[in-house]
């Protein structure tokens, strides 16, 4: 039968040679390839303590967006849902009732809004889908759980602080090919 593959070894059981019964060379030899690995740049780095530089359009933790005003941006058209491949995000749609003009700025809003983490591939889908500038993917990495249940992050996780100190800043995201596409009102996901 013909390989799949060339990395086959044929087993031999012919004697063992003197040096190859001692296995000191066999020794030797694995220690020398240890040697060599010793003094060579580490693959690895101690996270937490140490950070790698990302990218500045890494995929990572998503936020969801206020305004200059501290309005939630969204306005739960269900675009990014539709977008997302993994099925991962899950919302409820509400009215905005006078007086709340303050905390949302379309006459409809998320009143729930859930992202799975663990459905969730970053492929960045749900952001470029938002025609409100709601959504964005971060450089946050999504925090390890020993359950399932927190993985299902709600609006008390996605949507950033109201302190203008504790915002998070997607701006480095608005690549200049995106801006001049965003202003393209040829585009449906511009009008
Ligand atoms: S990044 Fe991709 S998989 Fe994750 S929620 Fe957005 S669209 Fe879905
Ligand atoms: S995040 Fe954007 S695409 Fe998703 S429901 Fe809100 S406004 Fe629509």
């Amino acid at each position: 039968m013909q390989a799949l593959t060339n990395r086959s070894k044929v087993v031999s059981d012919k004697k063992m040679t003197f040096l190859e019964w001692i296995y000191i060379p066999a020794i030797l030899k694995g220690m020398s390839i240890t040697l060599r690995h010793f003094f060579k740049k580490k693959a690895t780095i101690s996270y937490p303590e140490q950070k790698r530089e990302f990218s500045k359009v890494y995929r990572g933790q998503h936020v969801l967006k206020r305004d200059d005003e501290g309005r939630e941006r969204c306005t739960a058209c269900g675009l990014c849902a539709v977008a997302c491949p993994a099925e991962a995000i899950t919302m409820v749609a509400a009215e905005r009732k006078p007086g709340e003009e303050h905390l949302y700025r379309e006459e409809k809003y998320a009143s729930i809004y859930e992202i799975n983490m663990l459905r969730c591939i970053f492929c960045g889908d749900c952001e470029e889908a938002c025609p409100k500038e709601a959504i964005f993917l971060t450089d946050r990495i999504v925090a390890s759980e020993y359950k399932r249940a927190p993985f299902v992050y709600g609006k008390d996780i996605l949507v950033e602080p109201l302190d203008l100190n504790l915002r998070i800043d997607v701006s480095a995201r608005q690549t200049e090919s995106l801006l001049k596409f965003k202003q393209n009102k040829r585009f449906a996901h511009n009008k």
